[in-house]
């Protein structure tokens, strides 16, 4: 009979110390039967992962991508190491394995690498010893044998791209939250656990700044039609379900509120109102390798208009040293930054079939005095870029006119 093979990923609150790796062995050895495998991701301790990127930081402003990766990924040899201990000490034979190990290759982007494939080959040959494999998330080798890491949360992704070449059973995401919540529990305490939610949405969810899944291992897992279940690594309740189609008979126009402060604004004044203008300056600022994400260009009534967009706060400075050179050649006015804003996006499916939400969006954070600067949609998101002081008013306020807290227990 062949086995089912199992891959759960424990994030890093999950490991944070001695007794939680303990606590995590246990739990792995309680899903352990003879009929399955068990193949276990994790992530670095707690904080690790910030931790040593500070004492990067610490010594320049600007460490080179390689090495940062060289440095990163330590975080999760540590805690695979410690897991496979504790797990041994229980009486269950296991394995640890860095990515390179397990033959995860990248292409060569340094810090946000991109796998290319997996032979998992000494997974499948542990596996077949009955042993339980840990792998270190986070990380790969690239051709020229280099780590590389999969960009901040990336541990998810190991564990789905592991699930999808290991054609594995179930791909279970533990974490220290019951699953995905219709905004950050963190946030709002009224916050509702989902019980399912489509690859879609979550991805959305997820790029718009929900950071409990990473936004690219859901994209693998819509790509390979894996299920993934989200859930708790302290209790043994369901979780979430992140699906391709919710069966439900109809779609929730609003699933959930995400928001994010990792963006930054740029403005252009006073461009001249002529063909071929956009592509100049947008030209240059693709040149410095940085994504560009909401563009807002005003009405014209002098020949004259101003350009704002978003570009994420980590290629800031190149960015706006971008626009200012171009802005200088094409006879535009000031060129101004603002990293004091957030985004704050809804989501759901329904949004197709459901008419008035972008309206009661705009008019409840109205209601809260809360200016919008830009606005973009999607099909199934709206966001507002507003100032990030009132974001967290924006999140509890749209919550609450969306009617998404717990229903009170009868
Ligand atoms: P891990 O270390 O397990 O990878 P993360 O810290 O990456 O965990 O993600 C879990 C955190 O994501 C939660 O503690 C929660 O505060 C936050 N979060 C943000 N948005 C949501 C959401 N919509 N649902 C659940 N958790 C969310
Ligand atoms: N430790 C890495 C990070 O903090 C990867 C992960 O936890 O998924 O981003
Ligand atoms: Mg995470």
């Amino acid at each position: 009979m062949n086995k089912r093979i199992i891959v759960q990923k424990y994030g890093g609150s999950s490991v944070a110390n001695i007794d939680r790796i303990k606590a995590v062995a246990k739990r792995i050895l309680s899903f352990k039967t003879n009929n399955n495998c068990i193949v276990v991701v994790v992530s670095a301790l707690g904080d690790t992962t910030d931790e040593l990127e500070e004492l990067a930081f610490n010594i320049t402003k600007n460490p080179s991508d390689r090495e940062m990766d060289m440095l990163m990924s330590t975080g999760e040899q540590i805690s695979c190491a410690l897991l496979a201990i504790a797990i041994k000490a229980q009486g269950h034979d296991a394995i640890s394995f860095t990515g390179h190990q397990v033959g995860i290759k990248t292409d060569k982007s340094h810090t946000n690498a991109r796998i290319e494939s997996i032979s998992a080959r000494r997974i499948r040959k542990a596996l077949a010893e009955n042993k339980i494999v840990i792998v270190a998330g986070f990380q790969g080798v690239s051709k020229d044998n280099d780590i590389t890491t999969l960009g901040r949360g990336g541990s998810d992704l190991s564990a789905v791209a592991l699930a999808q070449t290991l054609k594995a059973d179930v791909c279970e995401i533990f974490t220290d939250v019951k699953g995905i919540y219709t905004t950050d529990p963190r946030i709002v305490k009224q916050a509702r656990k989902i019980k399912v939610i489509t690859f879609d949405e979550m991805l959305e969810m997820a790029s718009l700044g929900a950071q409990v899944m990473q936004a690219r291992s859901i994209e693998v897992a819509k790509r390979f039609n894996i299920p993934i279940h989200v859930r708790s690594s302290f209790s043994k309740e369901e979780g979430t379900m992140i699906v391709k189609k919710n069966m439900k008979l109809e779609e929730v126009a609003v699933q959930g509120v995400t928001s994010s402060k990792s963006d930054a604004k740029i403005t252009i004044c006073a461009v001249p109102d002529q063909p071929g203008i956009a592509a100049k300056i947008f030209t240059e600022v693709s040149k410095t390798g940085t994504n560009v994400d909401i563009i807002v260009q005003n009405v014209s009534h002098t020949r004259h208009t101003d350009i704002s967009f978003t570009v994420p706060k980590k290629d800031l400075s190149k960015a706006f040293a971008a626009a200012r050179s171009i802005a200088q050649r094409i006879k535009a006015g000031e060129v101004q930054q603002d990293k004091n804003i957030a985004r704050i996006s809804i989501v759901g499916s329904g949004m197709r079939s459901h008419h008035g939400i972008a309206a009661k969006m705009f008019q409840t954070l109205a209601k809260n005095k809360i200016n919008i600067e830009m606005i973009a949609t999607s099909e199934i998101s709206i966001s507002c870029v507003i100032n990030n002081a009132q974001v967290i008013k924006a999140v509890k306020a749209l919550h609450k006119a969306f009617q998404l807290e717990k229903r009170p227990s009868k």
